[in-house]
């Protein structure tokens, strides 16, 4: 096994994990079934960042495809993950925890329930509208129409490329956590824009602060020294 690019979900960063990193191993269902043989594959990632060293343990369903006396791992059908018990990520700044909590919520039931990811990824993103923006209550999509000049185009491409789905628009014109028909792919496709936004708003917003901070304390210290000679 070569390396490959990994994001880890303890530290929130890319990592290259190489074959010493990772270990996965298999399960074969081969008794006669109503399901036909399945293959079972539990795998175990460990961070290679030093100051998090920590591993996630997921397990996926495959079809297994016999032939003469070997199995191989066929087509992908389902995937548990089970540390962390989701793909939701951790932040490193503070985010509002009803934020935090609808996100957290709507990645753990993704794979299970779409229906209540969905209602709780919109709701997450009306909270952030909310909190973030100080937009006024309305249906989600006009509390996002709200921050259509404001926000960064490159963040708003992101948002519109979800809207232009439907999943913020026409069919939820009535109510932001209204509770709809939704397929898996629907409800990642909203956790995913929770993820740009609370990277382009709350992570953004830290980041120039802290330089803020920075660029204020040089001006500062060097207000109180004496004038350096130049080196002309
Ligand atoms: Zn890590």
């Amino acid at each position: 096994m070569s390396e490959y690019l990994w994001h880890c979900p303890f530290c929130d960063t890319d990592q290259i994990v190489s074959s010493e990193g990772m270990q996965a191993s298999f399960s074969d269902l081969t008794a006669e079934n109503a399901e036909g043989p399945r293959r079972l594959v539990v795998k175990f990632v460990v961070c290679p960042n030093p100051k998090c060293r920590q591993f996630a343990l997921d397990a996926s369903l495959h079809l297994l495809t016999i032939s003469g006396n070997r199995g191989y791992t066929g087509k992908h059908l389902k995937t548990w993950n089970l540390v962390p018990p989701s793909r939701a990520r951790t932040f490193p700044v503070s985010i509002p925890r009803a934020v935090l909590e609808d996100y957290r919520e709507a990645c753990l039931v993704a794979e299970t329930s779409p229906k209540a990811a969905s209602a709780l990824a919109r709701r997450c993103l009306s909270g952030m509208l909310r909190d973030f923006w100080s937009v006024q209550p309305g249906s989600l999509s006009d509390e996002f129409r709200q921050v259509k000049g404001t926000a960064d185009p490159l963040t708003w491409e992101a948002v519109e490329s979800v809207r232009n789905t439907g999943l913020i628009g026409p069919r939820m014109e009535s109510e932001g956590a209204e509770i709809q028909d939704s397929e898996p792919g629907e409800s990642q496709l909203l956790i995913g824009l929770i993820e740009t936004l609370i990277h382009d708003w709350y992570v953004n917003r830290d980041v120039r602060r802290k330089r803020l901070a920075e660029i204020k304390q040089i001006a500062e210290t060097g207000r109180s020294e004496p004038a350096v000679p130049s080196a002309e």
